[in-house]
């Protein structure tokens, strides 16, 4: 047994299907959880993917409202038994100036990508103070920390990924739940299609990070791993950036 073990854990994964969700949930099974996937999408390539040993169940919700949030925790536990390790990190970006940003759009991003985080984030902490143990991983945004252009709802939510990270953090700590954010840099997921398709943006962007690279999905997995162990019992409140030094520069 290392810190880092996670054999016999349960975690539950939004967004798994592809992209950062897919690269964390196979570093969490490759470490030895167990794994729950839970999108609109089934994740059929992803649980392909797994180890032989490892236990998984997907779940069908459409987190653009919260309202399958409570019914995902109870489905989960129904078929694992119990749920240690949540990844809320299923989120949508919609690009526009910000002086032609719709209503709907702001409120898709911020419905996705914060509503159903917290109330997601609400329903598996009441199952953890519960049994007196757990761990949140919310996937936050460079976008956390700075401001960005055209995408004020992704910018205001991720923000707001951040500071909800912060605050249940200072709820829960004393209870045996960490809730911690991993903020990914600039990762190669249908996320940023756009940026990678614009030789411009896509210059500008590789010039910035110190790696001189994109992200892969798979460079989220130790970070997630780490906040999903015993290594980060001590770890409450922070937003890790995975990012290739870009917040460095
Ligand atoms: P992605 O490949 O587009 O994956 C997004 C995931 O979220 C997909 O599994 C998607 O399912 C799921 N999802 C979206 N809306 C949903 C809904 N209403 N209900 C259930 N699932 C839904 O993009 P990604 O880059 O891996 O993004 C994952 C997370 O990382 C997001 O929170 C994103 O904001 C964050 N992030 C990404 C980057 C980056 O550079 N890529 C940087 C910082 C943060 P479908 O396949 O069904 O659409």
């Amino acid at each position: 047994m290392t810190p880092f073990d996670l054999t016999g854990r349960v975690a539950v994964i939004t967004g798994a299907n592809t992209g950062i969700g897919q690269g964390i949930a196979l570093a969490l099974a490759q470490a030895g959880a167990d794994i729950v996937t839970v999108g609109r999408s089934a994740a059929d390539e992803t649980l392909a993917m797994l180890p032989d040993s490892v236990r998984h169940h997907d779940i069908r919700a459409d987190l653009s409202s919260a309202a399958p949030t409570a019914g995902i925790v109870e489905e989960a536990i129904s078929r694992m038994g119990r749920i240690d390790i949540l990844v809320n990190n299923a989120g949508i970006i919609r690009r526009a100036d910000s002086v032609d940003y719709t209503e709907a759009d702001w409120d898709a991003v911020m419905d996705t990508n914060l509503k159903s985080l917290f109330f997601l984030a609400q329903a598996a902490g009441r199952t953890m103070i519960a049994q007196g143990s757990g761990k949140i991983i919310n996937i936050a945004s460079l976008l956390s920390f700075q401001g960005g252009i055209r995408i004020p709802a992704y910018t205001a939510a991720k923000s707001g990924v951040a500071g909800l990270t912060r605050l249940l953090a200072c709820e829960w700590a004393e209870k045996g739940v960490n809730v911690n954010a991993i903020a990914p840099g600039y990762i190669d997921t249908n996320n940023t299609t756009d940026l990678r398709n614009d030789p411009d943006r896509n210059a500008s962007i590789l010039a910035r990070i110190p790696a001189g690279r994109w992200g892969k999905p798979s460079d989220m997995g130790g970070a997630a791993v780490f906040l999903a162990s015993s290594a980060s019992d001590y770890i409450n409140g922070a937003v890790l950036p995975v990012d290739g030094g870009w917040l460095a520069r």
